[in-house]
């Protein structure tokens, strides 16, 4: 590996320069504090290893909702697409407008509730399909779409369990009907989403278990009706999508036309018991430079608090990289980053640009040197995974995936 401080800009150190047009602008080289590298080929490679584990013919929609998961959506949305997603998935009005002004033309569903009259003729104007969970949804898209010559293709939401979004299941058929009476609506896909996909497969003793697997199984039983009624009405139901990460990993029973991917494309698993025989790629990445080294006597009190007191003279490394990065703060004290190997200890409490790493055993680590918060060092090994987090923290894994807002630059990398 080559010496990470040569790999920064740093301060220039000629003042008087003339010509600064090849040079970074000063203080905005995207590897001088903390950074996130993205594997756009990691993220490939995931879409095709989940795309031979599913019937050729059902479709996978890469999820980039919440800036991919933290790794950017629009890289994201390119690699998946590379390795055979179909459409994409997203929250909000404005991450479906990122992509078609990033130029992308496949089909964009929005999978969040679009309520004003204004959203919903972006929508249309963009031709991102909105969720619709009501017929007063359903009506403000034909008022819309029957000004405009072209009609508004739809996905519709029924709730068979989850008790979020869409419609009550067993008013499912009607409003189907209802919606295709709608002369500028086409109603592209009636799906749902499943509440508890990663619960256990293995039947066990255990109550809760026999109550999850129910509650999909339910779920789907809900599901299937609703499409079997929708189809004696004499309706196309258009796309059947059911399943996200752990119900396209979990059954292909679940799949249907299409599955909506998220946390699987970003190379991780939701639960420990799916997946296994799928090699998922981890695409993200998290590393910071050390922006100053300490020795310090034992007995001495580290960061606000005082929580961490060094029990022996150390060696502390002061890390830019915080809460504010979207590194847990209640992960401090039980962080551990990764320098060449070796995992060495984050001490005192994490604060909102910074942390501190007990360096004491590593008496190599110089000033500048990078160190890994999430991922691996070298591609090999497994590195730190975002559920070694979630866990530590009792959170999961997404939440810390697209804790990675914009203040952390995003690197793309080729491998
Ligand atoms: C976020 C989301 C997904 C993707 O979920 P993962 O568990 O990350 O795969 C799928 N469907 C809907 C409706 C979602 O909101």
């Amino acid at each position: 590996m080559s010496d990470p401080m040569t790999q920064s800009p740093g301060l220039p150190l000629d003042p008087t320069p003339t010509d600064r047009s090849n040079q970074p602008e000063l203080g905005t080289h995207p590897r001088q504090r903390a950074w996130v590298e993205v594997s756009g080929p990691a993220i490939t490679a995931n879409v095709r290893a989940l795309r031979r584990s599913m019937d050729p013919g059902c479709q996978l929609m890469a999820v980039v909702k919440a800036d991919g998961y933290g790794h950017g959506a629009v890289p994201v949305a390119r690699a998946a697409a590379a390795g055979g997603a179909s459409c994409f998935g997203v929250a909000t009005l404005g991450e479906g407008l990122e992509l078609r002004q990033a130029g992308f033309q496949e089909p964009v569903l929005v999978l969040g509730n679009l309520i004003q009259p204004e959203e919903l003729r972006n929508c249309l104007q963009a031709q991102l399909m909105p969720t619709v969970s009501t017929m007063r949804e359903a009506l403000l898209c034909q008022n819309l779409a029957s000004g405009s010559g072209r009609p508004m293709a739809v996905h519709l939401k029924v709730d068979t369990g989850m008790t979020r979004l869409g419609a009550d299941w067993q008013e499912g058929p009607r409003l189907a009907q209802a919606i295709s009476n709608l002369d500028s609506i086409q109603l592209a896909g009636i799906y749902s989403h499943l509440a508890h996909a990663d619960a256990p497969i293995n039947q066990t003793l255990d109550q809760q278990d026999h109550q999850d697997e129910d509650l999909s199984r339910l779920q789907l039983q809900r599901y299937q009706s609703v499409l079997a009624e929708v189809q004696n009405q004499g309706l196309a139901v258009g796309c059947r999508h059911l399943a996200n990460s752990a119900g396209t990993l979990r059954s292909p029973s679940l799949h249907f036309d299409l599955v909506r991917v998220g946390l699987a494309l970003y190379g991780h698993r939701p639960a420990a018991h799916l997946g296994n025989g799928i090699a998922l790629r981890p695409a993200m990445r998290v590393r910071a430079r050390v922006s100053l080294l300490r020795d310090v006597p034992a007995g001495v009190g580290v960061s606000y608090g005082h929580r961490f007191i060094t029990q022996r003279p150390s060696r502390l490394a002061v890390v830019g990289i915080g809460y504010a990065d979207g590194v847990p703060r209640l992960l401090s004290g039980q962080l551990k980053v990764l320098h060449r190997g070796r995992l060495l200890p984050q001490v005192g409490a994490i604060t909102m640009d910074q942390m501190v790493i007990d360096v004491t055993d590593a008496p190599d680590l110089e000033l500048g040197a990078t160190v890994t918060l999430l991922g691996s060092e070298n591609d090999i090994e497994p590195g730190i995974s975002p559920e070694t987090w979630s866990d530590a923290c009792g959170t999961i894994p997404w939440e810390i995936l697209c804790g990675f807002k914009h203040r952390l630059p995003r690197l793309g990398t080729d491998s």
